[in-house]
């Protein structure tokens, strides 16, 4: 069985599933479909979103009770990383660890769901790495569906995930008017003024600069100015900001409305943060379950970094992210351990099929 999941692992690697390689993660996703297909228990759809395509995959019974959620997409890479190939029980390859390896658990494990399985769902989209995606929330509102609970496998080295932060993307303009270089009297400097609005918003008391998972900002980009001898007119910036609950999200929404006015524009595209209640019943039956597999204790976390679980808190549905183990995603030397992937699929078949637990 893990030779199945090498095998795969490694097709998927080979897949150049990048943003601008729309043919190819089509073709990623038809090689699943077939695939799968040789479980007749399963219903397969292929389905179209606004920004990509999807697999919705069932076991055709009711509301699902564990739904797995994955992306075959990935960040561009050297051509060398995908070919993938096997180091000290490791798959090295672009997409290994983020997330081929643990597609192809998913994948596995659905391919030999039994009779005796409750309802499941399998969601993989091509999307999640591009900022505009959102297949998986277009997906849970075409289909419905309202699973009980979710896992989303990105990598965690097996600790799980239940709270992940939100982002607000902020576009600033500030418009001024343009002037003589000797002469500044006569206008209205956009870059002094846009300097002031970015300060202002750099040091909202809700950006503690303590460390731990709190709040943050990042003025990330800027521009303006038209000549060296002119007062400016326009200028713009790019502000990124990462939110931890959702009343914080609110608090920053009502200050961003007080600053506007007719000389700074802001844009703000919001998007959810992922909250999941560390209580939540079948987050504890998969940290027992774990445990017992990996013979070892396992943490309850917050992370920095966002996934496609916030579509899941978003449609209020409990949801965690739960990965094999690995490393460098996004980077050289891209790795997922083998071992890891082999135990994934056992922590999952558990959760699926064990009723002593
Ligand atoms: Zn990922």
């Amino acid at each position: 069985m893990i030779q199945n999941i090498i095998k795969l692992t490694k097709k998927l690697i080979k897949f150049r599933t990048t943003e601008d390689n729309r043919k190819v993660k089509t073709n990623c996703l038809n090689f699943i479909i077939k695939y799968l297909s040789k479980n007749t228990l399963l219903s397969i759809k292929k389905i179209k979103t606004s920004t990509g395509n999807a697999i919705f995959v069932t076991n055709m019974r009711k509301n699902p009770q564990l739904c797995l959620n994955g992306h075959i997409d990935v960040v561009p890479a050297r051509l060398e990383d995908y070919k993938p190939k096997i180091k000290t029980n490791k798959i090295f390859g672009r997409g290994a660890i983020d997330m081929k390896g643990a597609v192809a658990v998913m994948i596995e494990v659905m391919r030999r769901l039994k009779k005796t399985a409750p309802p499941m769902a399998l969601i993989l989209v091509d999307d999640e790495e591009q900022s505009v995606g959102k297949s998986t929330y277009e997906i849970i509102e075409k289909t419905k569906i309202k699973p009980l609970f979710t896992m989303v496998g990105e990598q965690t080295d097996f600790n799980i995930v239940t709270k992940q932060k939100g982002t607000i993307n902020l576009c600033i303009v500030s418009k001024g008017k343009s002037a003589h270089g000797a002469e500044p009297q006569k206008g209205i400097n956009a870059i002094t003024q846009l300097m002031d609005t970015l300060k202002k918003i750099d040091t909202w008391p809700i950006f503690k600069k303590t460390a731990g998972y709190r709040p943050t900002c990042v003025i990330s980009t800027i521009q303006g100015g038209e000549a060296t001898n002119s007062v400016p007119c326009c200028a713009q910036a790019a502000v990124n900001i990462r939110y931890t609950q959702n009343w914080e999200a609110e608090e920053i929404k009502k200050k961003i409305e007080k600053i506007k006015n007719r000389k700074i524009l802001i844009h703000a595209q919001f998007k959810p943060c992922m909250m999941t209640d560390a209580g939540n019943k079948y987050v504890e039956r998969l940290k027992t379950i774990t445990r017992k597999l990996l013979k070892k204790d396992v943490d309850i976390k917050a992370s920095s970094t966002g996934s496609d679980a916030k579509y899941f808190s978003q449609a209020g549905l409990p949801v965690v992210v739960f990965g094999p183990i690995g490393k460098n995603y996004h980077a050289d030397q891209e790795w997922v351990e083998i071992e890891g992937l082999k135990k994934y699929y056992s922590i999952l078949n558990s959760f699926i099929y064990d009723k002593t637990i």
